[in-house]
């Protein structure tokens, strides 16, 4: 009797054992399974390619919060809408109580915040809405993540992050030498610049005041597939494409660090997962080119993949137009703080960068079509024409 107790109690203990670890796996697999993140903005251009980054290389359930302004193409996510970890929530992040319905519908672990008005020229022509959803809009957000945190465990609100993404912009402009570092002070000079650089010290005073596990990053210009042309580089595609000329600038000195953006959205995933809260990271691409060289360097990839029925080089079309109001001249960044702590470089040259940028959009007409035929794209802004009030 004693033995068979005995076995009875070995087989009992071991299937217990066995029991208990499998509802701990079932639990830590449905945790894991079930954390969330939001991120906003995901139907523009990084924002697309963070997100096709977060299904591919996580297990989080990803919730995009886009409004769908002129800039955001819902044919940028649609690989992703049969994909049971993704979302779909169009809102308005300056509009709290669908804010705060989103927090409570999806609980997330973290938040990724790209959701801006983006366009430089356009901020010139009319700063009224980059103020709205830059400035108040990452207002609502910070007090909406604040609310849910106050929800939360201490363990949940211990692992939560709230990524800002931000602009070297912010730093304001460079003379031919040096860079920005995290520590350089800020003089924004645009109105886009300035309201990317109110909002970073939103973000900032949440994270001091209220105890927000904040991250700021700040990266300089981006650039590959899914970019609304009215963007540097995929207008002059486009641009070349129709034979038409290829307005540069000034005089196409003033010079960009380009970052491809697949790139960014690896760092972006680095800096949520890895980065210390309160801290800000820069990202770059070691890409300084001045923008005349970028042209002319898009000009001979095109020369070589899609050269001209007549033989011409597409080279010819580079023609040189009045300059932007208060042009910043120089971006450079220094990254050495994310390569040192983060362990994250560029891996995509510049050359790279531009032959599968140029690539997608040869292959891509179908997105960038009628983008075109709507026929606000193209055109000429940020001369400083005074809108007031729109
Ligand atoms: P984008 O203009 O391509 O996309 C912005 C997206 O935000 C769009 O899908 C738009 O619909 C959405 N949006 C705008 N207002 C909104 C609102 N009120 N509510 C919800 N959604 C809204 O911008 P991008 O180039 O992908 O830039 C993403 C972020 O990265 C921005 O914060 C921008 O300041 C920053 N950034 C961009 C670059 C760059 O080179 N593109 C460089 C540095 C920083």
């Amino acid at each position: 009797m004693g033995a068979r107790t005995c076995f009875f109690g070995a087989i009992t203990g071991a299937k217990i054992a066995r029991v208990v670890l499998e509802s701990v796996q079932s639990f830590m697999s449905r945790v894991s399974m079930s954390q969330s993140i939001l991120v906003t903005g995901g139907c523009g251009f990084i924002g697309s390619a963070v997100l096709h980054d977060l299904v591919a290389n996580t297990d989080l359930q990803v919730v995009n919060v886009d409004k769908m302004t002129y800039a955001a193409n819902a044919e940028s996510v649609a690989a992703l809408a049969g994909d049971p970890r993704y979302s779909f929530e169009k809102y308005d992040i300056c509009d709290p109580a669908a804010l705060r319905s989103i927090f409570k519908r999806h609980d997330p672990s973290f938040v990724m915040h790209l959701a801006a008005e983006s366009h430089v020229d356009r901020s010139i022509d009319g700063p009224d809405a980059f103020v709205q959803t830059n400035v108040n809009g990452t207002f609502c957000l910070l007090e909406a993540t604040r609310e849910h945190l106050s929800g939360l465990s201490d363990e949940r609100r211990d692992a939560f992050r709230f990524l800002h993404v931000s602009t070297d912009e912010v730093y304001g402009s460079l003379g031919p030498e040096g860079a920005f570092h995290e520590t350089t002070p800020y003089s924004p000079r645009s109105p886009y610049s300035a309201t990317k650089a109110a909002s970073d010290h939103l973000v900032r005073a949440w994270g001091e005041t209220y105890d927000l596990p904040v991250l700021i990053s700040n990266c300089s210009n981006n650039y590959g597939p899914r970019q609304f042309p009215e963007k540097l580089i995929p207008l002059m595609i486009l641009k070349a494409l129709a034979g038409e000329q290829l307005p540069v600038y000034g005089d196409g000195q003033n010079v960009r660090d380009w970052l491809f953006v697949e790139d960014h959205a690896v760092a972006l995933r680095e800096i949520l997962t890895r980065g210390i809260p309160g801290e800000s990271y820069n990202v770059g691409g070691r890409a300084e080119r001045r923008n005349i060289d970028l042209v002319e360097a898009l000009c001979r990839v095109l020369d070589e993949t899609q050269p001209r029925a007549d033989g011409r080089s597409y080279g010819e079309l580079i023609t040189f137009v009045r300059d932007r109001p208060g042009h910043d001249l120089r971006y450079a960044m220094n990254i050495e703080k994310i390569t040192h702590a983060l362990d994250w470089a560029p891996q995509v040259t510049f050359e790279e960068g531009l032959a599968r940028t140029v690539g997608w959009y040869l292959d891509n007409e179908a997105w960038w079509r009628p983008i075109l035929q709507r026929g606000e794209s193209t055109e000429r802004l940020g001369l400083g024409a005074v809108q007031v009030g729109r």
